[in-house]
């Protein structure tokens, strides 16, 4: 059995310019003793389409991507794989609930970000849409809880404040 890894980020350097990252964390070449076990490593690597046969899996269309990880025409591979896994973490919050069912009917302002994050400052947490607000998760993407619960916080206040006129809970 053979194990392939793909990276559509670039090949990480062995040691980390703590200068040049920060604050951000020190990238570095990390492997972890899975990885060491055996694991083939592929970096800049972009996955364009699964191969099968009769329903089932034989490969996974793949390309180097440039630095914007765009895909370098003329650069396409196939690896042979009888199993794939998707590990890329969270792409935004689910594009059904609210988020559909305002669509067509009103604008509700979404961003970049996996385009279902509920627009909104973190002042008055107001989205486009009249009496609708967004906060933690869904208004700044996959976060922690503290922000969450921080923008909860908020946003309760400043949803008193929009229907109240003036909010008794704390800043
Ligand atoms: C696997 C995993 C591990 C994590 N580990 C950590 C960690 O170790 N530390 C950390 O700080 N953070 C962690 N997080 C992130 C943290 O859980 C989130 O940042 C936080 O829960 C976001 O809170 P939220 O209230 O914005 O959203 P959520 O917690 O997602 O709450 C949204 C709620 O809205 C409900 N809902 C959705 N649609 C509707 C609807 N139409 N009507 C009514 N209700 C609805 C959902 O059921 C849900 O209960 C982790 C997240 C995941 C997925």
């Amino acid at each position: 059995m053979k194990v392939t890894q793909l990276d559509i980020r670039p090949r990480p350097p062995e040691t980390e310019d703590k200068l040049a990252i920060w604050p951000f964390w020190a990238t570095k070449m990390r492997t972890s003793s899975s990885q060491a076990e055996g694991a083939i490593r592929e970096f800049q690597v972009g996955t364009l389409e699964f191969v099968g046969e009769d329903g089932v899996l034989t490969g996974v269309k793949c390309c180097q991507v440039d630095e914007k990880r765009k895909p370098i025409a003329g650069s396409e591979f196939i690896i042979k794989a009888d199993l794939a896994f998707i590990a890329i973490g969270f792409r935004g919050p689910f594009n059904d609930g609210v988020v559909k069912e305002l669509d067509g009917k009103l604008t509700l302002n979404t961003d970049r970000r996996g385009s279902t994050n509920v627009v909104a400052n973190d002042r008055d947490y107001k989205t486009s849409v009249d009496k609708l607000w967004s906060a933690g998760d869904v208004r700044r993407g996959q976060s922690l809880v503290v922000w969450a619960i921080r923008e909860g916080r908020q946003a309760a206040r400043a949803i008193d404040e929009a229907l109240m006129g003036a909010s008794v809970l704390p800043r």
